[in-house]
């Protein structure tokens, strides 16, 4: 384990991962204190496990190691990998940039990333495309917490973009990661993975998407996922995307 840079992570395991946490918290004891903290994130990523394995049937055998960083210390390190404001990500680890309470927010960064730690644990060596990745991610941190299909706002977001010229081809949100895209092309990065994923779910339904992520790990081919579960190619795929924002 890496240490922080005053190096007091705290460890705490739980059957599918392992936690280390070096958020600024002063008690250990109490509502406020940091072992129920640690417990709480610890309760919340087991939920997301096993709701990651009844949406997407994904569940890594190997205990997946969780590090939460206190704010300033997670941007100290990590700043130089994104060029917009990262919440999180995973690079063999899940690196959450912290807070002292489990928030909607953080239970979101956590389903998000464990999408990631999945898809790795299942394929080491497969580079997954970044839509599939990221719009998985997005997918399954929205879907675990009820939501189904674009927000009136997302819809519209799209919308904007597509009458501007400015959705990106499959090409662009095909590359592994988005950390190198400025903040606004990164918010549409996002958000158009999210819909690709978001169509397929609800044009194919849900139950589909396991098939197509079990056959990518299997294949790591994307055109041979796409044509057996949809019978659709990534060209088929995307102009039906863009269509939809017509
Ligand atoms: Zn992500």
């Amino acid at each position: 384990m890496d240490r922080g840079a005053d190096g007091k992570f705290e460890r705490r395991t739980s059957s599918h991962f392992e936690l280390f946490q070096d958020v600024d918290i002063d008690r250990s004891g109490g509502f406020h204190g940091s072992r129920r903290f640690e417990q709480e994130v610890l309760d919340e990523l087991e939920e997301a496990y096993d709701s990651l394995g009844k949406l997407l049937s994904l569940r890594p055998e190997r205990r997946i190691s969780v590090v939460i960083y206190d704010r300033e210390i997670f941007d100290a390190h990590f700043r130089g990998l994104f060029r917009f404001q990262a919440a999180g990500f995973y690079n063999g680890q899940i690196r959450i940039r912290g807070t002292t309470r489990l928030t909607p927010r953080l239970s979101r960064v956590l389903h998000h990333e464990l999408l990631h730690a999945a898809l790795d644990a299942a394929a080491p060596n497969l580079i997954v495309p970044g839509w599939v990745n990221e719009g998985g991610a997005e997918w399954f941190e929205a879907r675990a917490v009820g939501k189904r299909g674009l927000s009136p706002q997302e819809r519209s977001a799209l919308v904007d973009f597509a009458a501007a010229g400015r959705l990106l081809s499959v090409k662009d949100l095909s590359v592994p990661a988005f950390g190198r895209l400025g903040p606004r092309a990164a918010g549409i990065a996002y958000l158009q993975s999210y819909a690709y994923i978001e169509l397929l779910a609800r044009r194919y339904g849900e139950r589909k998407l396991p098939l197509f992520y079990a056959e990518l790990i299997r294949s790591k081919r994307l055109d041979r996922a796409l044509s057996r579960v949809y019978r659709l190619d990534v060209a088929g795929l995307e102009t039906a995307l863009h269509e939809e924002f017509r």
